[in-house]
């Protein structure tokens, strides 16, 4: 793969070419086929975020590899050098052969969260109140039609930028770049190349993501449903988070101990109520669809919490509701264990059978409602004792037996 960037007016624009022995077909981290449909992208940083300062080549590198990685096979071309560093966590965690090499690490100091407005990254924000926000924002591809044309991205940036913390807003097309069946991140990570290409601007020294307990460990990628202690692609000590390490932006998972109730729950409680947004259709004065798959999940979680009926208008027989017709395994299990054992008269609900299927108990979910010490001993040492501080006086440590819960966890 060959990687090069041009700049101008804050605007980045990313070109890669395949080498030989590259393909068009590639493999995200976590197990997805991703067909390739162009191979240019843009980034758009914020106006008054960009002093002309340059970008450190660590910093450019990682950002490209977050769009280029799935298609790569042996070797990476930069188009400047980066640190031997860099090029050291390429060879031993990737096996891949990154170059040229030359010139030194980079380093910073500050906090940022990456900030999607829902919530689970407005818990993070809650954890990290003073913290600045980095939010994407998806836009068209020039080369590409877009066929998520319902993604109401315009509406999220703004609830963002609403929040009245200091939100750098990052517009960019690299979603569309790939054939899923619809668009997406072809890493996961791409979320953050905002954050990235403003480390050196914002002084940043860490990016916190809301991933939470499903995702971090209990294998809540699009394939593996198990206790995952070495997940690849949010584990500190992963593929991934040595990379961030490396360039001085290590991941952060500030709520990654804590289950979707518990961050549903947080973000409620927090002065960011008003701001929260999970679905990607609802317009700006209308709110939520609350017919879309994420909103059903989500209004399960919120009912379960405020241990009310739900209040849905989808039923059983409709398309949406069919993968809680069938038996289990569901994608996010553990959150519809907790949603039938929590929320009143499931049984009248499109999600009876699931119900009835999983038998789960306010006993038997009692987990989900504290926090997995581990998850806090992965974060970084500077922002440790908050996130542990946090936690300790909000949520409450899973005991022995909780964890074990945790860990044994199968679907
Ligand atoms: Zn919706």
């Amino acid at each position: 793969m060959r990687v090069k960037w041009t700049v101008a007016d804050g605007i980045w624009n990313l070109t890669f070419l395949l080498d030989p022995e590259d393909d068009v077909t590639g493999t995200c981290t976590d197990g997805a086929r991703l067909e390739l449909r162009t191979n240019t992208c843009q980034i758009r940083l914020p106006k008054d975020r960009t002093s002309g300062a340059d970008v450190h080549p660590d910093l450019l590198a990682v950002a490209a590899w977050t769009v280029a990685a799935p298609w790569t096979r042996q070797r990476v071309t930069f188009d400047r050098p980066i640190s031997p560093a860099l090029a050291e966590v390429f060879r031993t965690h990737w096996n891949v052969d990154a170059g040229p090499v030359g010139g030194d690490p980079r380093s910073g100091t500050r906090l940022a969260v990456s900030y999607s407005g829902g919530a689970d990254s407005m818990a993070v924000a809650d954890v990290f109140p003073d913290a600045p926000f980095v939010h994407f924002q998806r836009i068209r591809h020039p080369r590409v039609p877009n066929r998520w044309s319902f993604y109401r991205s315009d509406v999220l940036a703004g609830l963002a930028g609403e929040t009245g913390r200091d939100v750098a807003i990052v517009q960019s097309d690299l979603e569309l770049l790939l054939r899923l069946p619809g668009p997406g991140y072809p890493e996961h990570h791409a979320v953050t190349v905002g954050a990235l290409l403003l480390a050196d601007e914002m002084d940043l020294g860490g990016i916190a993501l809301g991933y939470e307990l499903g995702s971090r460990w209990l294998g809540g990628g699009r394939y593996t449903h198990h206790f995952t202690p070495d997940n690849p692609i949010w584990s500190g000590h992963g593929k991934w988070g040595s990379l961030f390490k490396a360039v001085g932006l290590p991941l952060v998972l500030p709520v990654a101990g804590i289950s979707e109730a518990v961050t549903m729950r947080l973000a409620l409680a927090s002065d960011l109520r008003d701001h929260v947004r999970w679905c990607l259709r609802g317009s700006k004065g209308g709110g939520a669809c609350g017919v879309c798959a994420k909103c059903v999940y989500k209004e399960l979680i919120q009912a379960a919490i405020e241990r009310r009926p739900l209040n849905t208008t989808v039923t059983a027989d409709m398309p949406i509701a069919r993968r809680w017709q069938e038996p289990p395994p569901y994608g996010g299990q553990e959150m519809i264990e907790y949603g039938v054992a929590h929320v009143p008269g499931i049984e009248h609900t499109m999600f009876a059978k699931a119900a009835a299927y999983l038998q789960a108990t306010e006993e038997s979910t009692r987990w989900l409602e504290h926090c997995y010490a581990p998850a806090i001993d992965e974060v970084p040492e500077q922002w440790r004792k908050q996130v542990d501080a946090y936690m300790v006086d909000n949520v409450g440590l899973m005991t022995e037996d909780e964890a074990r819960r945790v860990e044994t966890w199968e679907t």
